[in-house]
């Protein structure tokens, strides 16, 4: 305790000292006005902004193929909602992405079948290489690594933030794409933030490469690649997906 007091008295002995030097400085020595941030109308509750690239507004599959080959995505649209044909395969974006800001909103089947693994399983794979795991997990137990909110077999979800299947969840990604030296080795890693359902469950995540059912991950270089969604044999849903390239 006396240390700790003799501390602060010390601190408020040097104070005048640092005020007298910074006397001459002025309030405006510290504003920066350039660069001027671009004006964004953000959208209503979860709609998109004004600069976001809109993936999936519940009309058409036409951002979207499949992931096997390229061909027209063999997802099913109804009701402004696309859900996985099982077996059919996974589909992906058609355009490519580096550094972005995503919102997706997916929905695990109401009639819960299965479990761990195998219950409303599905996926994002951010640049087809490293997935957010989609599950039901409301109330089914798995691995925790593997469980929803996860960046699959690598990050543990800080929170499990699901809500009931059958009920609409979010997630809001912040990536950063890793950087690679032309030798092929990592120069960065990529990093992941999610938000699921307003709740922080990956903060700035360093990944460990792509994600791998069996193995420890490891990098490949890349450039910008598209978003994927896996086919995992599940009537997974989603709807009102926006991107906003950083
Ligand atoms: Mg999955």
């Amino acid at each position: 305790m006396y240390r700790t007091t003799r501390i602060m008295l010390c601190a408020a002995l040097l104070a005048p000292a640092i005020h007298a030097s910074a006397q001459e400085a002025k309030p405006q020595d510290t504003e920066v006005w350039e660069p001027v941030p671009p004006k964004v109308t953000p959208g209503t509750g979860t709609s998109a902004p004004s600069d976001a690239i809109v993936l999936f507004d519940g009309s058409s599959l036409s951002s979207w193929v499949s992931d096997k080959d390229g061909s027209a995505a063999p997802w099913v649209i109804k009701d402004g909602v696309m859900t996985v044909a099982p077996g059919k395969g996974g589909i992906k974006t058609k355009a490519s992405f580096g550094d972005f800001q995503l919102h997706i909103e997916w929905r695990s089947p109401s009639k819960v079948k299965g479990e761990g693994q195998g219950r409303g399983n599905s996926g994002i794979f951010l640049q087809e290489q490293y997935e957010l795991q989609v599950l039901d997990n409301y109330d089914n137990r798995t691995y925790s690594n593997g469980q929803a909110g996860s960046l699959y077999k690598q990050a543990i979800p800080l929170a499990n933030a699901c809500r009931p299947p059958g009920e609409w969840q979010v997630y809001d990604v912040i990536y950063t794409a890793p950087r690679f030296k032309a030798d092929g080795t990592v120069e960065s890693p990529a990093r992941v933030t999610v938000l699921h359902n307003g709740v922080l469950v990956q903060n700035n995540y360093a990944l460990l490469g792509k994600t791998l059912y069996i193995g420890k991950p490891f990098y490949e270089k890349h450039g910008e690649l598209p978003i994927g969604l896996q086919d995992h044999g599940d009537l997974v849903s989603y709807r009102n997906i926006w991107l906003r390239k950083l």
